[in-house]
Order: C-alpha cells, then sequence, then structure tokens
C-alpha cells in the first residue's frame, strides 16, 4: 500500500517558511566600487555633495545675459572661452562666453544659446545670436541629479552597473557590501556522469550526463555566491554523512540536486536527518514538487528535485530569494507583467504552474510545445515563465502573468 500522501504546501507559505529561517550573514566586505557589481550594498550611501556640483552647459555655444538679446540678431562681444574643467569669470552686460558642454555656467550668464544658433565672426570676437534664448535653457543645474544629503543607494540594494556608477559619481571609490555566501553544492544520482569523463559516443546505458550541476553553479555565483563544487555524491551512506558534514561545518548554504522525491532509495535524506533536520516539502508547483530544507548545525541544507526543469525552476522561485535574503537584500522577488497569450493551455493541472514561453514580435507570449521537467531546451527557448494559477486553462488572447527570466537571473 502506498504510504498516505502529504498535503501539498503552497509556494508562498514554503517561501515565507524558508525566509523565516533566513538570519542575514554576519559580516561585510569593503570593496572597490569597481568590483561591486551584483553584491548587496550593506549601508545607506548618502551623497556628500551635488550632483553635478556646479550649473553646467548642456551645450556647445555661448552663455549670456538671456536680458541682452530680446530680438533675433542681437551682437554680443566674445571674451572669454571656458572649456569643460575651467571657470570662467562674471559675464558682463553685452558680453558672451565661449563655453563647451560640461563647463561651469560663469556668474551673470542665465542662459546657453546652442553654437548652431549663432554666427561667430572670425577675427572680431563678435556674435550674432540667431534666437532669442528662455532664461535657464540649456543649463544643467547644480543638484538636479544628487543633492547634498541625498539617500542615494539604500541598504541591502543589489548593485548593477548603473548602481556602481552613481556611487562613484558621489565620490565613493569603495563599497561595504554583504560577505558572500559560501554554498556547498553536490549532485546525487548514480546514473550521472560528467561531461568531459564519458564521451557520449560510450555512455554506459542508463547513464546521462550531470547537468544540473553546470546551472545551479552558474546561477549559484550569479547570486553573488562562493560555490565549493563537491561534484557528485557516491551513493553510499559513510561518503554521504561525511561530505555532507564537513560541508555543513564551512558553509552558509549546503545544495543538492536529485533524491528527494518521495519514498525514493538514497543516502542525502537520511543523512541529513541524522546529522541535523530535515523537512520535506511537497509544493503545489509544476514543474518541482519535491523539495527538501533543513538544518544541519549552523548550515541551511536545501534539496532540490533533481529533474532539471523542476531544479532550476525550484531554484529560482525558492533558493534565489532564500540567498538574497541570507545577503541582506530587500527585492527578494521579481514582479510579474501581464502578458498577451498566443497560445492554448488546455491542460490545466491542480498545482500552480510555471510554464516556459517566449515574447513574440506581437507583444503577446509563445508557449514552448514540450513542458516536461526534464526538458532543459524549454529554458533555453523560452525568455521567461507564465506563472499559471492552480487549475487555470489559457485560450489565445488571455491575459497572463508572465516573469521574464533576465530579472530572475540577474
Ligand atoms: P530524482 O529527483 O533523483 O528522482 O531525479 C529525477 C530525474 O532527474 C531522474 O530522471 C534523474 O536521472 C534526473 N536527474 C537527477 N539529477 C540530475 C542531474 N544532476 N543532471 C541531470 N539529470 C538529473
Ligand atoms: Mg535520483
Amino acid at each position: 500500500m502506498n504510504a498516505p500522501r502529504a498535503p501539498l504546501k503552497l509556494l508562498d507559505d514554503a517561501l515565507a517558511e524558508l525566509l523565516a529561517h533566513v538570519q542575514v550573514i554576519e559580516g561585510q566586505d569593503q570593496i572597490p566600487t569597481f568590483d561591486a557589481d551584483g553584491r548587496v550594498l550593506a549601508h545607506d550611501v548618502v551623497s556628500a555633495l551635488q550632483v553635478p556640483p556646479q550649473d553646467n552647459s548642456s551645450m556647445d555655444g555661448y552663455a549670456l545675459r538671456s536680458a541682452d538679446v530680446a530680438q533675433a540678431g542681437a551682437s554680443l562681444r566674445v571674451t572669454q572661452r571656458i572649456a569643460a574643467g575651467a571657470v570662467g569669470t562674471e559675464v558682463q552686460p553685452g558680453t558672451a562666453a565661449r563655453i563647451f558642454t560640461g563647463a561651469p555656467i560663469p556668474s551673470g550668464a542665465d542662459a546657453v544659446v546652442m553654437q548652431e544658433d549663432c554666427d561667430a565672426m572670425a577675427d572680431v570676437d563678435v556674435l550674432r545670436v540667431n534666437v532669442v534664448p528662455a532664461a535657464g535653457q540649456w543649463i544643467r543645474r547644480s543638484g538636479e541629479d544628487v543633492t547634498r544629503g541625498a539617500r542615494v543607494l539604500a541598504a541591502g540594494q543589489r548593485l548593477n552597473a548603473a548602481a556602481l556608477g552613481l556611487a562613484a559619481s558621489v565620490g565613493l571609490s569603495t563599497l561595504g557590501v554583504r560577505r558572500k555566501p559560501r554554498v556547498a553544492l553536490f549532485s546525487t544520482g548514480d546514473e550521472l556522469v560528467m561531461p568531459g569523463e564519458v564521451r557520449p559516443a560510450d555512455m554506459p546505458p542508463g547513464a546521462i550526463y550531470n547537468s544540473n550541476r553546470f546551472f545551479l553553479r552558474a546561477l549559484l555565483q550569479r547570486l553573488g555566491c562562493l560555490v565549493s563544487d563537491m561534484g557528485i555524491v557516491p551513493d553510499q551512506r559513510a561518503a554521504t554523512i561525511e561530505a555532507l558534514r564537513t560541508a555543513a561545518q564551512h558553509h552558509d548554504l549546503v545544495l543538492t540536486s536529485g533524491g528527494v522525491s518521495v519514498g525514493e532509495e538514497d543516502h542525502i535524506k537520511p543523512a541529513v536527518a541524522e546529522l541535523g533536520r530535515l523537512d520535506l516539502w511537497q509544493i503545489a508547483i509544476k514543474p518541482g514538487k519535491p523539495f527538501a530544507y533543513g538544518r544541519i548545525d549552523a548550515a541551511h541544507f536545501m534539496g532540490l528535485p533533481g529533474n532539471p526543469v523542476s531544479s532550476f525552476v525550484t531554484f529560482l522561485l525558492l533558493v534565489r530569494p532564500f540567498l538574497l535574503a541570507l545577503q541582506g537584500a530587500r527585492d527578494l522577488v521579481v514582479p510579474a507583467m501581464e502578458m498577451r497569450a498566443d497560445f492554448q493551455w488546455s491542460r490545466a493541472d491542480r498545482r500552480r504552474e510555471f510554464l516556459r514561453v517566449r515574447r513574440n514580435a506581437q507583444g503577446g507570449l509563445d508557449l514552448f510545445p514540450n513542458q516536461s521537467s526534464g526538458v532543459l531546451t524549454s529554458v533555453v527557448w523560452g525568455d521567461g515563465l507564465v506563472d499559471n494559477p492552480s487549475s487555470r486553462t489559457i485560450a489565445p488572447g488571455d491575459t497572463v502573468r508572465y516573469i521574464a527570466l533576465s530579472d530572475l537571473l540577474g
């Protein structure tokens, strides 16, 4: 007789439970701003200056007093030349300053006229202004980007290329970021062989290549983790216990793939249970479903399903927010957007489904034809997931919730 089925756990409940176990890892690194892409900021960044520091020209042209040019065709005397990095002197009535983009606006001037709107007479320093300037035109105001004392980046923000530029613009050459989570990664399954160790032509019957190890390692690294890749753990009790025990001592998280299906014979589950504690969850998502969470000493343990797409999607939905939360990040969940389905999905499932889809040129979504949890082609072809509620069919034209893979992978 089959063991009674554990009730399915809702994804949101599973995530909330996981996040309740999180304590932000201690320790931060002060690192060059150059190297901080992808890291989580440990402190607010408050600007000690105005950006731009002073009013400056947004055009190559002439800085002048707008009141001097009441009519197009007015003439002014050019008395100075101000390049970016230089500082001019006061613009007297009836005069103009030749000025270049980024150069500070000299006192007295209240507008810039672009050079295309002027005729400069060679030799005689006389300028004819062919337009009537509005006061303030082509001037970038001091502090229009950042005012002194403003918080430009917040603790818990994940730094990206733009944020590094902003930190640099307020003068920071180093940033305090959360220490990288240390993650030990194992694959389980005696059917697994490593690419490079056995040639495709020589694959023994029943063997498959270990694909999860490759994408899990890459996903972990993208999330700012230091990965100890412990390869394939041999399917022996003593070896499994030993590997888990060692990993737990030096890592914040021990992550495995495979061997968490209900009733499966394997060594990971009893070994984790023996060393610490283990909860086996059946999560109401497809692909996915089996997922293990546990503790071994101070380390967290997570066991992902072996099916590659299940492993991939479960990682993105559960492990990703968990690892970001460990680093003290604030935005854990990627927002979904409403998009039009250009496909039919008739096989409504009791579980919430994450369908592999791709945006098309008509602004809608196409569905990958094979949604099986072993088909990695679907996540390479696709650029997103449709988050489809339990028991919902989809007809062409329906509005669905789309989550961009680029958001989840970034
Ligand atoms: P399991 O979760 O261990 O029952 O595995 C479910 C399916 O995923 C089986 O078909 C396994 O062969 C496959 N699988 C498990 N681990 C991996 C892996 N690391 N790479 C590719 N396929 C895997
Ligand atoms: Mg297995």
